[in-house]
């Protein structure tokens, strides 16, 4: 990925930017311009809250290249508040996570890319505190 597809992602990435159908009222992340529920165009932003609970998740022992200092780690299937469903790697997190337990977005360090060390940033998942739950 070149610098400038990262830059038009960063919308998405840092601040967890979706879309929202004026026709249903969904919440859409992915942005798709288009509602999956009903199908009509949808093009309003919506900013999520960033917070959801793990629906499910797979720990990852053999990472892909780029990825391999930071096994073995979390991948999880959140479900934000909102309703839709991302995926993200769980981060500051002791041992495996429950089902259910409840997480934020963070920006974090992704990856580093090849040779020149560019790094990747994008937004993970991390425990929520109790009192902010
Ligand atoms: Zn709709």
């Amino acid at each position: 990925m070149n610098i400038s597809q990262n830059w038009r992602l960063n919308n998405q990435r840092y601040r967890l930017a979706g879309e929202e159908c004026p026709h249903c009222g969904v919440k859409i992340f992915p942005p798709r311009d288009a509602c999956p529920e009903c199908t009509k165009p949808a093009r309003e932003l919506f900013t999520f809250s960033g917070k959801g609970e793990v629906y499910s998740y797979t720990l990852v022992l053999d990472p892909p290249e780029g990825f391999e200092d930071q096994k073995p780690y979390a991948v999880a299937l959140v479900k934000l508040d909102e309703g839709p469903m991302v995926t993200a790697q769980l981060t500051d997190i002791v041992g495996e996570p429950e089902i259910g337990q409840r997480v934020e977005m963070v920006t974090r360090k992704l990856r580093t890319d090849g040779d020149q060390g560019i790094i990747v940033y994008g937004y993970k998942f991390r425990p929520l505190l109790a009192s902010e739950a």
